[in-house]
């Protein structure tokens, strides 16, 4: 790869931070409310489940922005930064169940690095120009660089096998928080109906879905049922 792991979580950080306040400024910005308890209560029961994958995420300076915003999406940015849009939870009808298979789908991009991994293929295509001497402070701000960075890492489709491998842990991160995996067929399903007559979610633009996610989920879920049934329930979860 031709960025490394620390470069890529600092020019994350910068761009995340610059959503943040963007989002403040235009009061969109969901500090509190049931809304923002529920992602809360749900990113540390999957954050509190991520040392299995890898064992430096205790170091990582995981963060949850909630924007209101009737934009279909979710992601989780390089070293733990993640962002749902409310638009997504109303729009769906989601449960706490399907917000986990989400979330831990997300997570999972960011546990085996594919954004790194874009960016890296980016650069080696010479697409990205400035962003390692901006970042290097060699000209140009850090904020538009740090932005240009995001657009490879978070915006741009995964391949079909990342897909797969962030299908895969995400279903299991869930499982092992205490959430029904089954879920997350049931909200590809509904993102699937999202897609009827209108433009598709923006969620999808970047995880094209379809019947064959579908069924490879559905082939894991035994593989990762056992892990549910031992694992310790959250109290009170919202159902859709
Ligand atoms: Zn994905």
């Amino acid at each position: 790869m031709l960025i490394s792991s620390g470069e890529v979580d600092r020019l994350s950080a910068i761009s995340y931070n610059d959503q943040y306040q963007r989002a403040k400024e235009k009061q969109i910005l969901v500090t509190s409310g049931p809304d923002y308890d529920r992602l809360k209560v749900i990113s540390n029961r999957l954050i509190a489940q991520t040392g299995v994958f890898r064992d430096d995420t205790r170091q990582w300076k995981w963060q949850l922005t909630l924007i209101n915003a009737p934009i279909l999406n979710a992601s989780c940015a390089p070293g733990g930064k993640i962002t749902f849009y409310t638009g997504l939870i109303d729009q769906l009808n989601l449960s706490d169940d399907e917000v986990a298979a989400i979330m831990g789908h997300e997570i999972a991009h960011a546990l085996r690095e594919h954004g790194r991994e874009r960016l890296s293929q980016a650069i080696a295509q010479n697409a990205v120009t400035n962003i390692a001497l901006a970042a290097a402070g060699g000209y140009g701000s850090a904020i538009n660089a740090a932005n240009q960075a995001a657009q490879y890492i978070l915006v741009l489709p995964n391949s079909r096998q990342n897909e797969s491998e962030a299908d895969a842990i995400g279903l299991e991160l869930a499982a092992r928080a205490g959430y029904n995996p089954q879920a997350a067929i049931s909200v590809w399903q509904k993102m699937i109906k999202a897609t009827k007559g209108k433009s598709p979610p923006e969620f999808l633009s970047t995880h094209p879905s379809g019947e064959t996610r579908i069924e490879q989920l559905s082939e894991l879920l035994p593989v990762v049922q056992p892990l549910y049934k031992e694992a310790v329930k959250p109290l009170g979860k919202k159902s859709s």
